[in-house]
Order: C-alpha cells, then sequence, then structure tokens
C-alpha cells in the first residue's frame, strides 16, 4: 500500500463474510483476522479506517413477509470481535450510506474505526449502482480493496467504488496484494516443471481453468467426480453410476486431444475407491477407474493412482492445486485428497512453489495442518479461479484504471 494515511479516512472494502452459528457467534474469525494487518497499518500510521463488506446474501434469504432479515444478516454481530481483534475503538453505523454514515465516518478520529451495516441490504450493491457508489466514495480520502474473494464481482463497494477515487487515492490491501503476487507467480513464467492438480465436482466449472493450464502446465492431474467424464471420454471405459456430465463428454474428448497435441501429459486415476452408494456408511471396494460395476461409483481416486499423483507432484518445481480429489468430507472417501495435500507440503519442503485455492482443497489442507507447509493458500475461490483462468477481474482493473 504506497499510500501515507496519516490524517487521512480510507474506505477499505474487507471481505467480513464469515460464518455464524446461531446464537450469531463467529465460528471462523479468519477473514477477520486476515484483515487485521491492513487495517492495524492504516491506523498505527495516524489514520482511521471506515470498513465495508458483505455478509451473507440478505436478498436472496428474506423473511416470509418479504422484509430483510437484519438480525442474521448484520455486521453489528462481529463489532465486539473486531474491537478485540484490532485493539481499537470500532464504532457502527446502522447503514452503510446516509446521513448516520456520513455523521459518524466525519466524527471518525486518528486511530479509530467504523464499521459499515452490511452492504448487500441494497440491492444497489450488487447492481453496481453509481449513485450508492458515489454515496460510499464521499465517505473517505482514500480507497482501499482488501477483499480478494469479491474482486471478480463488478459490485458497487468492490469495483464500481474506486471508479471516484484517482489513482494515488486508491490502492489494494495488503492481503489482495499477496494474492494477486502469488497467483502471478504461479502463472507467468513458472518454474519448470509445473504440475497442476484439479479436482471436485464439475467439468463445466474447471474446464475453462484446464484449458488455461495448457499454455504452461508440464502435468495436469484430473482427480474428483470430473475425471470420470474424462475417463468416458476414452474408448470403452465403463464407470457404473459414478457421477458424470454426459453433455460434457465432447469438451473432455476435446481437452484430451488438444493436451496431447501441445505436449500436456494428462493423468487421470487408474484406480479409484468406490461406493456402493454416495454416503459415509457405503460398501467400498478399489476398481480401476475405466472398469467401475454398475451399482458402484468412483467416490475417490485409489491407491495407485494417489501414488502415481503424489510421484509427480513432489517432482514439480510449480504446483497449482484445486479442487479435491474425492468426497473427502467423508472419511472412506478422503485418502487421495490426504495423500495429494501430504505431497504438495513435501514438494514445498524440496523448494517449490506450491498454491492451493478453492474452498474445499483450502479446507482440505487445514484440516490435515499443512496450511503452513505449503508456499501459499489462497482465500480468493471463485475469484483464484477466474485469475487462474486468465480472466481480468473488475475489482483489479479498477484499482489500476
Ligand atoms: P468443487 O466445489 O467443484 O471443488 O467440488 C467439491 C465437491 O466435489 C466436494 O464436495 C466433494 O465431495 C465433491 N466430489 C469430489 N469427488 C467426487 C466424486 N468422485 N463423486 C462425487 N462428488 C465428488
Amino acid at each position: 500500500m504506497n499510500i501515507n494515511f496519516k490524517g487521512k479516512k480510507a474506505l477499505v472494502r474487507v471481505d467480513f463474510n464469515v460464518p455464524l452459528d446461531k446464537a450469531y457467534n463467529i465460528t471462523d474469525d479468519t477473514r477477520i483476522r486476515e484483515a487485521v494487518p491492513t487495517i492495524r497499518q492504516i491506523l498505527d500510521q495516524g489514520g482511521s479506517a471506515i470498513l465495508m463488506s458483505h455478509l451473507g446474501r440478505p436478498l436472496e434469504k428474506k423473511n416470509p413477509d418479504g422484509s430483510i432479515n437484519r438480525e442474521k444478516f448484520t455486521l453489528k454481530h462481529l463489532v465486539k470481535h473486531l474491537r478485540k481483534k484490532l485493539k481499537a475503538k470500532v464504532h457502527f453505523a446502522e447503514d452503510c450510506v446516509g446521513k448516520p454514515a456520513e455523521k459518524k465516518a466525519a466524527a471518525l478520529k486518528p486511530g479509530e474505526v467504523l464499521l459499515l451495516e452490511n452492504t448487500r441490504f441494497h440491492p444497489e450493491e450488487e447492481a453496481g449502482d453509481e449513485a450508492f457508489a458515489k454515496k460510499l466514495a464521499a465517505l473517505g480520502d482514500v480507497y482501499i480493496n482488501d477483499a480478494f474473494g469479491t474482486a471478480h464481482r463488478a459490485h458497487a463497494s468492490t469495483t464500481i467504488v474506486a471508479h471516484y477515487f484517482d489513482k494515488s487515492h486508491k490502492s489494494f490491501g495488503l492481503l489482495m496484494e499477496r494474492e494477486i503476487l502469488n497467483a502471478s507467480r504461479a502463472i507467468h513464467n513458472p518454474a519448470k516443471p509445473v504440475t497442476c492438480v484439479t479436482g471436485g465436482a464439475k467439468v463445466s466449472d474447471k474446464i475453462l481453468l484446464l484449458e488455461k493450464f495448457l499454455d504452461y502446465a508440464d502435468n495436469i492431474l484430473i482427480g474428483g467426480a470430473m475425471a470420470y467424464t474424462f475417463m468416458l471420454a476414452k474408448k470403452g471405459a465403463t464407470v457404473g453410476n459414478s457421477l458424470v456430465e454426459a453433455d460434457k463428454l465432447k469438451i473432455a474428448k476435446d481437452f484430451l486431444k488438444k493436451a496431447k497435441a501441445a505436449g500436456v501429459k494428462v493423468l487421470l486415476p487408474k484406480d479409484s475407491v468406490c461406493g456402493d452408494k454416495f454416503a459415509a456408511d457405503a460398501q467400498t471396494q478399489v476398481c480401476p477407474s475405466h472398469q467401475i460395476p454398475d451399482g458402484w461409483m468412483g467416490l475417490d481416486i485409489g491407491p495407485a493412482a494417489a501414488r502415481a499423483f503424489a510421484s509427480v507432484i513432489r517432482k514439480s518445481q510449480t504446483v497449482i492445486w484445486n479442487g479435491p480429489m474425492g468426497v473427502f468430507e467423508m472419511p472412506a472417501f478422503a485418502d487421495g485428497t490426504k495423500v495429494v495435500a501430504k505431497a504438495v507440503a513435501s514438494a514445498t519442503k524440496k523448494g517449490a512453489f506450491t498454491m492451493v485455492g478453492g474452498g474445499d482443497s483450502v479446507a482440505a489442507v487445514n484440516q490435515l495442518k499443512l496450511a503452513k507447509k505449503v508456499s501459499f493458500v489462497s482465500t480468493g475461490g471463485g475469484a483464484m479461479l477466474e485469475f487462474l483462468e486468465g480472466k481480468e477481474l473488475p475489482g483489479i482493473k479498477a484499482i489500476g484504471s
């Protein structure tokens, strides 16, 4: 952040979309903790911070009478915790725009924080409304975007608001700087060999990413349910009841052809841990992935596949991992993801640059307590996917223009 915050009111877009329990206690404060360094730097330099964020989807989850469930989605639930984490005075404005917000912002003293109410209480936020963004912009002297997770959305507080500040009065926050730096490192001239590991449920979600990987990867490892659509794209394979996207077979076939032409090695799982139902207590057996019997479904990569994937990962200098290898939420189908996570940690130890992104693979790495043993864990699911796909994210573009 190359802005001197002394005497300035910094309008900061943070991502405080934290999980709350039924009594509105924060069950995971990672996002708040990660925003602290940016806010502290502003306060320590003698500035004040006006924080704005969304929390959940209040407009989609309204009360039966059509009103907004303010109690459930208010950011007020976060004030006490924020005070503790920031060790600063934290005020709260009951609305993110309008007189009370303006008054409280104007009265804010250096070293103090004002948390604005959920921006998504206003439909103008997600619509990217100019007039609404202008009102938000009027609250601060400078604008900081530290919410990487929403940088792929052209919402008022993530993108449009930045148009009201000139280049010297806006910047990324420290968290967002780190995300951009690491993702750029992964895709621009990465050290070779580069291995991209993908998994998860759907080919349709990941196909753009896979196609982009063809530009710079040496190896692409495909696990998760999406592997079975690729498996079916090969002649003579049967995958039983595994989750497949029949309408994506052509895309899968084309991708395998393109990879071959580009000289990129694509590894599909040789074997699979199969279950007789999609359940934690399913009967299980290991089968070749191209010969899964009727009535059985592939729910994890098998032990031979896990060994093969791990061996490629361990020999890589750059590893990008997005998506679990199986239904890792169920212990019987978590081994493939575990083996991959450990191999990524071991590659890191040997000097590789490794990056994990996407909600489920991040959860797996955290569960295995390996987050500190990989080079970078991204906080931005969809935003990171789009960044890796090579798309220009509106929230990033708005800071640079
Ligand atoms: P995604 O959000 O696309 O990364 O998908 C993650 C989800 O895919 C997780 O909830 C996994 O349980 C699920 N998943 C991974 N492998 C399989 C599989 N073989 N069959 C069904 N679901 C899977």
